[in-house]
């Protein structure tokens, strides 16, 4: 996609800071990290976001997944990583070609604005979501 961030940065019209890649993926340090070692993992196939990501793009993807935390790991000793992707702007996505975050956890304490508020269902309101879900697989 031409107009692209991410598109731009995986064909170098845009500088990045590359980690690692491969004939699917790309891997480069967030340009605003909000942990050392903050990374994100994009598809080269241009995808907005995991709603519309073909099947095998999303396995080539995840299947480069292990390798970056573990590197991150090596490198920093986090005592903890999450992965995150956001997709839409509702759910706080900004660049609209998917990619999943790695962010490092080094504190426990430490507040990243990860962690959510939690609702109580009860087990036949779990059910009808999962019916509901279920019913477009
Ligand atoms: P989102 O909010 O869409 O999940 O995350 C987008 C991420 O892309 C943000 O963490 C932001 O810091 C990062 N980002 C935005 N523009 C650039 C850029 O030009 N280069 C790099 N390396 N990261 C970027
Ligand atoms: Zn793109």
């Amino acid at each position: 996609m031409s107009d692209c961030l991410f598109c731009k940065i995986i064909d170098g019209s845009i500088p990045s800071t590359k980690i690692y890649e491969d004939d699917h993926v790309y891997a480069f340090t967030d340009i605003s990290p909000v942990a050392k070692g903050h990374t994100l993992l994009i598809p080269k196939q241009h995808c907005q976001d995991l709603f519309e990501m073909p099947e095998e793009v999303a396995r080539n993807l995840y299947a480069a997944a292990p390798k970056i935390a573990n590197a991150i790991k090596a490198a920093f000793q986090p005592i903890g990583l999450n992965t995150i992707n956001n997709n839409g702007a509702a759910a706080g996505q900004t660049v609209f070609h998917y990619h999943l975050h790695f962010i490092p956890r080094y504190d426990e304490k430490e507040g990243l604005g990860l962690i959510w508020p939690t609702q109580t269902y009860s087990s036949e309101q779990l059910v009808e979501v999962a019916e509901s879900i279920k019913a477009h697989l």
